[in-house]
């Protein structure tokens, strides 16, 4: 019997929803995409509370991006909002709390130290490393000057040791120096959490953007629909609902689940994200304030801030708190735990995969990396031109 299908796509996330529309439009191919959630959009998944407002199920996700490529691809499904995301580090001090802006910059020096200390600061380090320049916290310890290194004590203690203990359960040190330099010591004055050179949010949400791309007539998206019930990996081959599937498989779930886990799990990092509702306009500063000396939450962000949706009298924040991923069926496995011993592990299960013909890990769980959204269209791009050559 002929297939129906000429490709298979494990994931409705943004990975698989940008692979499936590249491989229907642009390859001509028919494609089932199995997605397990009741809906698409993976963890950028947004939608109306009972209250009215628009909150991400699972975190804040703001679009930035350096890539043209990816920006005009997004923008064929979605009209953006201008949104350039404001981070603020909370502080407590004395009675009250001290807020400045992450990462932390020359604003937040001059907020967080008398004029005269921080004007002599500012010259030492952009003297040593120059203006508008990016430092590590990691670097910025090790450098001689005994002003410059108490400067970073400061700002490792006060912003970087105990949020990366409660987001990771470890040191600065002990994670991937990747992680820490996401959000580097910036002697600027430009108080944005990025700065590439396209920012925005989608002008409706997420979920109506990538409920876009999947609509296109070479394109089946089955909500609901655990891989793990109906795909098989046999001896080299793949079985769809029991039957040979001989196209292209493009999974983006977890690696280790793929192959039950069978050489011990994969660490990842699970969230539990609690929402609040509150009777005001707006409840806190920014769109995202960072605890980073107390409280057993990362960060809370206010989702009004980020969407701009005009609602009077009502806002919906979420606190989130990080803790290791078990595997139990209510978590989401959000982030990889990377180190050379885990990618070993890692890449025990990607060999696994790389048995079986025509079939591609994709995405920030089946890659086990650390990548932003951007960064997955740009992957499912290349990896769709690689495809359809
Ligand atoms: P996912 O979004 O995880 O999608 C994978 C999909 O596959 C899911 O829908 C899942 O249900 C499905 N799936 C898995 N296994 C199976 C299976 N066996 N059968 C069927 N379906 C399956 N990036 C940014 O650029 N900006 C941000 O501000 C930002 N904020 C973030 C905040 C948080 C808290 C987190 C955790 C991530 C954030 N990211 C952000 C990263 C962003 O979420 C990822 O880059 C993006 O979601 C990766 O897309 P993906 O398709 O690889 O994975
Ligand atoms: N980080 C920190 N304090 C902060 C912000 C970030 O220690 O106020 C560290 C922490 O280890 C975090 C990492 O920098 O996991 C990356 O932060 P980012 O905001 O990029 O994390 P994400 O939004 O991906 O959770």
């Amino acid at each position: 019997m002929k297939q129906a299908y000429d490709c298979l796509v494990i994931g409705a996330g943004p990975a698989g929803a940008v692979a499936a529309r590249e491989l229907a439009e642009r390859g001509g191919r028919r494609v089932l995409v199995l997605e397990r959630r009741n809906h698409v959009g993976g963890n950028t998944y947004d939608r109306f509370d009972a209250h009215g407002v628009l909150i991400h199920q699972y975190g804040p996700h703001i679009f930035h991006t350096n890539s043209l490529r990816v920006y005009e691809y997004l923008s064929r499904f979605t009209a953006w909002r201008p949104y350039e995301h404001q981070v603020v580090a909370s502080i407590p001090e004395g009675e009250g709390r001290l807020e400045y802006p992450v990462p932390f910059n020359l604003v937040s020096l001059r907020r967080a130290f008398p004029p005269e200390d921080a004007r002599r600061l500012e010259e030492k380090l952009t003297a040593a490393y120059g203006r508008e320049k990016k430092v590590t916290i990691l670097e910025l310890r090790r450098n001689p000057d005994p002003e410059i290194s108490a400067l970073a004590d400061y700002v490792y203690d006060h912003v970087f040791v105990r949020y990366t203990m409660k987001q990771w359960g470890q040191t600065p040190e002990e994670i991937d120096p990747n992680t820490t330099a996401r959000v580097p010591v910036f002697l600027s004055e430009d108080c944005r959490y990025f700065q590439d050179e396209y920012q925005g949010m989608p002008l409706e949400g997420y979920t109506p953007l990538f409920q876009r791309m999947l609509d296109h007539p070479n394109i089946t998206v089955e909500l609901g629909a655990d891989a793990g019930r109906r795909m098989r990996l046999e001896n080299g081959a793949v079985l769809l609902d029991g039957e040979a599937f001989g196209g292209t498989v493009i999974y983006t779930g977890a690696a280790d689940e793929l192959f039950g886990c069978q050489f011990g799990r994969l660490p990842y990092r699970t969230l539990d994200f609690v929402f609040e509702a509150h009777p005001a306009d707006f409840w806190q500063s920014h769109g995202t304030v960072n605890y980073t000396m107390d409280q057993d939450y990362t960060r809370i962000t206010e989702f009004k801030y980020l969407t701009g949706q005009e609602l009077p009298g009502v806002t919906t924040i979420a606190k989130e708190f990080s803790r290791a991923y078990t595997g139990a069926a209510d978590e989401v496995p959000y982030y990889a735990v990377i180190s050379p011993e885990n990618n070993a592990l890692y890449a025990r299960y990607r060999a696994e995969a790389d048995r079986y013909p025509d079939f591609h890990l994709l995405g920030r769980l089946a890659e086990y990396k650390y990548y932003n959204m951007d960064a997955i269209a740009a992957r499912a791009l290349e990896l769709c031109d690689d495809l359809l050559k």
